[in-house]
């Protein structure tokens, strides 16, 4: 297991994956985002980063879609950027919460205990978080900078998107307000869901998930761009936490199956981390009954078989 690996072992497995899955038609496009329903279901793109900054791709790696829940993980590094590792444990935590994506009850039985940046909850805590806390302005130019840096080029807010999605985010107002009542929210609670449900309208493509993916996987400095970005003792915090709760209640079963840590959107994109190794990022939009993408899960499955990659060894 975890075998060096060369450029054309990569582009091999990448290509063989990309023949293998390409006409699956399994699952079908999120729904409850009106705008996600009507998205190309054909699409399907597979990008892999390596430390030297090559990127090896296969199929649509430059369309842009909706960055959705991946963007959990971007906001995450941004508040331990900003707070540091124990400050973040302390006011919104690590675990996984074993419930899915926007569970209420999730946090009607954690109130007083640690739950995750990456589930909806604690990712609308951090965007609360994100300082200057009262500013909308600058605290999104903190979370659009930020990607920025980690992807190596810039997002782009797919408006129609962000209309679909706040137009029709009950639940997440819900959670908003719940936060706020039990103290585990850090801003006013509509600016904070504000800036989730903008985040999660950000289109970004296979390739700048990739590269953010790797981002991570090389200890903070982005191998496209060589720029650092934030101290190497995040990436294994963040890590841990996307190999807790990347694919919410289904985490085992994925690091079990995978080998890797991953974390899904219902955009249709799943961006996964391998240590020292590499980044790796796939998007179609048919998503299983939990969420997560089927193509993008069957080949990211088979590129980490195919190259014998496993971050358990
Ligand atoms: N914007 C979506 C929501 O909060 C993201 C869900 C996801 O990608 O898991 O409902």
């Amino acid at each position: 297991m975890n075998k060096e690996l060369s450029l054309a072992q990569i582009k091999e497995a990448v290509d063989e994956a990309y023949k293998e899955f390409k006409g699956n038609t399994d699952g079908k496009n999120a729904d409850y985002i009106p705008y996600l329903a009507n998205i190309d279901s054909h699409l399907f793109g597979i990008a892999v980063c390596l430390p030297s900054g090559e990127v090896v791709e296969a199929g649509d790696t430059d369309y842009r879609f909706g960055i959705e829940s991946v963007s959990k993980v971007h906001t995450a590094i941004l508040a331990l950027r900003q707070y540091g590792a124990d400050k973040v444990l302390e006011m919104i935590g690590a675990d996984a919460t074993g419930l899915p994506f926007n569970s209420i009850i999730a946090i009607l039985l954690e109130n007083d205990h640690p739950s995750t940046p990456l589930v909806n909850a604690g990712a609308i805590a951090a965007c609360s978080m994100v300082q200057p806390v009262g500013d909308p302005v600058l605290k999104w130019k903190a979370i659009v900078d930020n990607i920025t840096e980690l992807c190596g080029s810039a997002p782009q807010l797919i408006d129609e998107l962000y209309k679909s999605e706040s137009d029709t985010n009950f639940n997440n107002r819900s959670i908003a307000w719940l936060l706020k009542n039990f103290n585990r929210i850090y801003d006013e609670p509509n600016l904070a869901l504000d800036l989730y449900t903008r985040q999660c309208s950000l289109g970004v493509t296979a390739k700048q998930l990739a590269i953010s993916a790797a981002t991570i996987a090389c200890g903070g400095t982005n191998p496209v761009t060589k720029k650092y970005v934030f101290p190497s003792e995040i990436s294994p915090r963040i890590t841990s936490m996307i190999a807790a709760v990347g694919f919410y209640e289904h985490t085992g079963d994925w690091m079990y199956t995978s080998g890797i840590p991953a974390k899904t959107g219902v955009g249709g994109g799943v961006m996964g981390v391998m240590p020292g190794k590499f980044g790796i990022a796939a998007f179609a939009p048919p998503i299983d009954e939990a969420g997560n993408s089927v193509k993008a899960q069957l080949a990211i499955k088979f590129i980490m078989n195919k190259l014998q990659q496993n971050i358990f060894g």
